[in-house]
């Protein structure tokens, strides 16, 4: 197995504004608490949710762009990337595996968090389909694209970010996770985060519940203490 590197600089990339505080916000905090600088990259503006419909649809994108911010700022992230692409019709496209690469020469991170491009079938919500393509796509970028100086050849040409490789990959919601990080000191700040998507969470009475509830079975699930709260991964050697 390999062993969980404790990185420089990691990138966490994901479908919608919300995703990676939902999945990884609690090791978020403790990463930057030892040191780590996280930045993220979120590939759609989540225009296709929000549960007011008062609100009109074209201010959408600003709103959850600006929550997702808010929620990045609580978790001491350095910079969110916004790729600008469509809820709900994300497919794994060439531009789509160049705008991934860019983002990993821009930032050289030494390990790259994506979701999983294996649909869980226990997991309906955290399998959605935008899930499953940023998941392929930014496997896509981590190998070959990023590594790879004549793949999308105008990363060199116009914008000279040359080609990286990208040493250590986890994966969100991998049927079967290696690596299971303890997030029962970090929960609450998940939380918070999680509260800044206003229009996600507001309507959720129980989310810290629900939450504390399933992250206890992720714990359980890796072995760890009765009362502890955790995130799983399956950590992959990409080097
Ligand atoms: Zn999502």
């Amino acid at each position: 197995m390999t062993p969980m590197i404790q990185p420089n600089r990691l990138l966490a990339v994901g479908a919608h504004p919300d995703d990676i505080d939902f999945g990884l916000g609690g090791t978020v905090t403790s990463l930057v608490n030892q040191g780590t600088e996280v930045v993220y990259c979120v590939i759609t503006d989540g225009d296709a949710g929000g549960f007011d419909p008062t609100v009109p649809r074209s201010e959408i994108p600003n709103i959850r762009r600006n929550e997702q911010r808010a929620a990045a700022d609580i978790l001491g992230v350095s910079r969110v990337h916004f790729l600008g692409y469509r809820d709900g019709q994300l497919t794994v496209t060439q531009e789509l595996r160049r705008d991934i690469s860019r983002i990993i020469r821009k930032e050289t991170p030494d390990v790259v968090v994506i979701q999983s491009p294996i649909r869980n079938i226990d997991q309906m919500y955290a399998s959605h389909p935008d899930h499953i393509a940023a998941g392929e796509a930014a496997m896509a970028a981590i190998y070959p694209d990023s590594r790879n100086p004549f793949a999308h050849p105008s990363l060199v040409a116009d914008e000279d970010l040359p080609a990286w490789t990208v040493p250590q990959t986890w994966v969100t919601n991998y049927p079967e996770p290696n690596y299971w990080v303890d997030i029962t000191e970090t929960f609450d700040r998940k939380i918070a985060a999680l509260r800044a998507h206003v229009s996600q969470t507001e309507h959720m009475t129980d989310l810290a519940e629900r939450m504390r509830s399933r992250a206890a079975l992720t714990a359980a699930d890796g072995d760890l203490p009765s009362g502890h709260t955790a995130e799983a991964f399956r950590v992959l050697d990409t080097r």
